[in-house]
Parts: C-alpha cells; structure tokens; sequence
C-alpha cells in the first residue's frame, strides 16, 4: 500500500497562514494518510492538530523543525556558505520537557529581538511596538478561527466545538508568539509607513543596522538532535538539497554523503528525501543516502499558506 503523505507544513504558529487545524482539514480534502505539521521552533499548535487529525481519521505525528547552526569543512571548502541545518523531529512527546524548555526560549529569544527591532525603528521615528504585534498576531488568529469554523466538517458538532474553545482559549492566552521581520512589515503597511511588503523590507527592515539586531543564536545541530531524541522524537535532515542552492556544486552529493556520515553519529535518524527544492534525479540519488546510512525517508511540502 502506498501511503499520501506531508510530514513537512507550516502553521500560522510560525511564518504560514492557516491554522494547523484548517491544514489538516485541507490535507483530508486531498486524501493524505499521513501528516505532520512542523513549525520553526515551537510546538504550539502541536495539540490542535493532533485532535482534528483524530476526529478526521488521519495518521498525525508531532513535528518541530529546528534551525541549527552547523560547520563542516568540507562544505566551506567548496564554497557552501551557508551555516544553518535544519532539523525535523517527530513522534515526540508534547510533554517533554527538554524540548518546552527549548521552545520557550527560542520564543522568548524572538520577543527580545522584537523589542531591539521595534526600539531601532522607534529611533527612527517609527512607533510601534511588540505588544502592539501580538495583539494583532492574535486577532488574525481568531478572525482565521472563525472564518474556517463555516469550512470544517469534524462529523461531531460537540468535539468541534470542544477544539474551537480549546483554540481560541489558547490563543486568547498566548504570551509569547512567534515574532519575525514579516510582522513589522505588515503593521508598517497596516500604518501607512509602507505602501507593500518590498517596499517595507527595501526601505527599513534590510537596513544593516536593523538587520543585525535581529541576529539569533541557534543550537548546534548536534544539540538540535539531542533534543529531539531525549523528547522521544525522530530527527531528519530537512531539505538537503537547499544547502546548494546558491552554489550547485558538482560534488554534493559527495559532500552530503559526509554530513550524512558525521549527523548519523550524531543520532540523525532520517533524511527528507522528495521536497520541492529536490528534482527527481536529486531524490534518486538521497533515497541511495538514506540507504547506505539506514536513514529513514520522508516526503514534505514545506507549505506556508
Ligand atoms: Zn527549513
Ligand atoms: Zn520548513
């Protein structure tokens, strides 16, 4: 049997657009088995999904997608300049409390360089302020809530509205919300300061000294697979193919073969293998990586709205 899977979507808990729960309802619609939902760094939408997969008869495994910071020589040496790896996890346990620890930090880490943005753009002359940014990250949030409350069908009207009132309770009570430089640029064009979103980014949020500030650190991605196994999870290396983007070096498959080798060690698990930067001749050649380590294979969309 074959299975129709997405084990690699993002939720308006970090940088998409939906809620998790209209994503799921999307992925029934076109008949998926298997899904995961694996938002940048945090598991808030993690229960929600879960719930509506269930009442939707759909396989649901918990995801997160990890940024990690990550040296290998043999990428810097042929010209790979890019430090940031990609970790998936799933299967975890939402109550794991490595990985809540490290959510929370990475949320509150975010708020912070919130505040260094918004203080940078407040010398600037421009007011506005992150608690002005949540206040309309939640209500987009429950104005997404009600308008998919007329579109989703879970076949038992009490349960739905059991998940409607677990969601908007949630959201009501979010303290820390995933911050990013997309948000400034919609309240800017929200106030006027900026008639699109280039034009935001071209005229303010690229600027350098605004750019800096909101530099972060991330684990190493060896740390990044700790937490995931300790929290009972799976962690996978998420679109490979990216890493060459910039620089489509004749030997990547090689130099893939040497992170592979060295992340094994670290405990890597699987390798997203079909994914939208990959070409099916790219995925023939992962599907034989992930044999010759015993890596597990997953397909995923990466989609954002
Ligand atoms: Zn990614
Ligand atoms: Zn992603």
């Amino acid at each position: 049997m074959i299975y129709k899977v997405d084990f690699h979507m993002h939720s308006i808990y970090s940088d998409g657009e939906k809620l998790p729960v209209e994503l799921v309802w999307e992925c029934k619609q076109k008949g998926l088995d298997q899904i995961s939902i694996t938002d940048h760094d945090n598991i808030t939408g993690q229960d929600e999904a879960d719930f509506a997969a269930r009442r939707l008869g759909i396989q649901y495994k918990t995801g997160i997608e990890i940024s990690s910071r990550y040296f290998h020589k043999e990428m810097q040496s042929n010209g790979i300049n890019t430090d940031e790896l990609h970790i998936l996890g799933y299967g975890f346990s939402l109550e794991s409390e490595a990985l809540n620890r490290y959510c929370n930090s990475m949320l509150e880490d975010r708020i912070k360089r919130a505040e260094q943005m918004a203080a940078a753009l407040r010398v600037q002359g421009m007011e506005i302020t992150v608690d002005e940014i949540i206040e309309v990250k939640k209500d987009k949030m429950l104005s997404a809530l009600e308008s998919v409350k007329s579109i989703i069908d879970l076949g038992d009207e009490n349960k739905q509205k059991e998940l409607y009132e677990l969601i908007a309770n949630k959201i009501n009570k979010l303290d820390r919300i995933f911050i990013g430089r997309p948000d400034f640029a919609k309240i800017m064009i929200d106030n006027g300061i900026a008639k699109d979103i280039n034009h935001a980014f071209n005229e303010y949020l690229n600027r350098k000294n605004l750019k800096t500030s909101m530099d972060r650190e991330l684990l190493p991605a060896e740390g990044a697979i700790d937490i995931i196994k300790q929290s009972g999870g799976s962690p996978v290396l998420a679109h490979p193919m990216e890493l060459f983007k910039d620089n489509m070096v004749e030997n990547r498959f090689q130099i893939l073969d040497s992170i592979l080798r060295e992340l094994k060690g670290f405990g890597l698990n699987g390798l997203e293998v079909f994914h939208p930067s990959a070409t099916a001749e790219d995925s023939m050649q992962l599907i034989k990586l992930a044999e010759k380590y015993h890596l597990h294979m997953t397909e995923g969309s990466d989609r954002h709205s």
